[in-house]
């Protein structure tokens, strides 16, 4: 079942024409964004993710992708997909609070909670919506949220839109969120908010400190497990199992679209937990759902990482062989602890010429530059995935000794 798409013809020159008046700002503020070297490249990837990846018609090797149990292109999620399809139908519709949940997405659910081995999971379009829209549903104005400074865009957006009061912790302090929640006497009610593995940076939280402290104050605590979902643990459900540390984390998020090369996210935990945010949750209640097949597919990359246990296993292991090599030739990786291993570079141009030459060399790494990090914290980041050989890591590894040590 291999499918082939005619090449997308080139984009055509962009008109010329000058910016409506009340849209003349944009020029500027975009011409600002230009000088200060953070212009975004818009790419075209040809074909599907896997261990190489056409991007705008060059082939190199794919260190820029989430695809980490290389379950993108798997024909098996394509054939779950096509079959949800013929049965139920291509769209959804509606919200499923309007149009009743497709079975495919009450079948997803059920092998989420399953997973974490938790009550109840609720399926949201995507991660991203999950956090915006679960935590204004826990917490408002008079209510505290603590949220780790190098957190995900999406819970930052999420604490935003809950209009609560925001107290922003140094990155993994546990002391200093200790200090927090202890002055947050008068607060209604406390949420402790933190990625487990983070994205930019690959540092994994404390979870069984936060967890400590969290219950210590009385507060919920929430973790965003985008990165770790089917990566880490004994089932593959996240940092969470890995940690033992399930009884106390309240809210556990994590998406469908990274190692489970799916779409979607979801929030998984006790059953009034996902009632209440069936109620409250605004991404949930007023987006239409996924297709079933989105469903589909991403409830086959369950069963997969139930099958596939070794997946994981040999990603873990080569991610850390890949670090330790790093780390032996002097690249400071030492505080990475998963699969992302980003390698630091300070200058945004410089990282954006680091990627460059790696990619002249059939290598994409892509280089993270301001907002996504902190200014002078510029990396290229380095995905490691389950289906990369052990040539292409020590082939990578020698590239950025020599690109990013001189
Ligand atoms: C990618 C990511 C998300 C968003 O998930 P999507 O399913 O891609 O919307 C949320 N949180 C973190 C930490 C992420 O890295």
């Amino acid at each position: 079942m291999t499918c082939r798409l005619d090449p997308v013809a080139p984009a055509p020159p962009r008109s010329a024409a000058p910016l409506p008046g009340p849209l003349a700002w944009i020029g500027e503020a975009f011409d600002a964004v230009r000088r200060a070297g953070l212009e975004r490249p818009h790419r075209v990837r040809g074909g599907r993710q896997g261990r190489e990846v056409v991007l705008d018609g060059r082939r190199l090797v794919n260190f820029g992708s989430n695809d980490y149990l290389g379950y993108c292109g798997d024909v098996r999620l394509t054939k779950a997909a096509s079959k949800a399809a013929c049965a139920e139908g291509f769209g959804a519709g509606a919200s499923p609070l309007v149009s009743g949940q497709s079975q495919a997405h009450e079948r997803l659910e059920a092998a989420i909670a399953a997973l974490l081995d938790v009550p109840a999971a609720i399926a949201f379009p995507s991660g991203f919506a999950a956090n915006a829209a679960t935590i204004p549903a826990l917490v408002g104005p008079g209510d505290l949220v603590a949220s780790d400074e190098r957190n995900h865009a999406s819970l930052i957006d999420g604490c935003r839109l809950a209009r609560a009061e925001v107290a922003i912790y140094p990155h993994r302090d546990v002391a200093a969120l200790d200090r927090v929640l202890a002055s947050a006497g008068k607060a209604r009610r406390k949420l402790v908010v933190t990625d487990t593995l983070f994205s930019m940076d690959g540092t994994l939280a404390p979870l069984a400190d936060l967890a400590d402290v969290a219950a210590r104050h009385g507060a919920m605590l929430m973790v965003d497990e985008a990165h770790a979902t089917g990566v880490f643990g004994a089932r593959g459900s996240g940092l969470v199992e890995a940690a033992g540390c399930a009884a106390g984390v309240h809210v556990r998020v994590g998406t469908l679209s990274k190692a489970l090369g799916a779409a979607g996210g979801f929030v998984a935990g006790h059953a009034e937990l996902i009632r209440w945010l069936r109620h409250a949750a605004r991404a949930w209640i007023f987006s239409t759902a996924h297709p079933p097949a989105v469903a589909a597919a991403a409830c086959r990359a369950i069963e997969l990482v139930g099958a596939e246990p070794d997946r994981r296993t040999a990603l873990l292991a080569t991610a850390a062989s890949f670090r330790d090599r790093l780390a032996a030739a002097g690249l400071d990786v030492a505080a990475c602890g998963g699969q992302i291993v980003p390698v630091v570079v300070g200058d945004a141009a410089r990282a954006v010429a680091v990627a460059g030459s790696l990619a002249t060399e059939g290598f994409f790494v892509p280089a993270i530059r301001p907002p996504s990090v902190p200014a002078g914290g510029s990396l290229v980041r380095t995905s490691v995935c389950w289906h990369h050989t052990a040539d292409d890591l020590a082939r990578l590894a020698a590239l950025l000794v020599r690109h990013v040590r001189n």
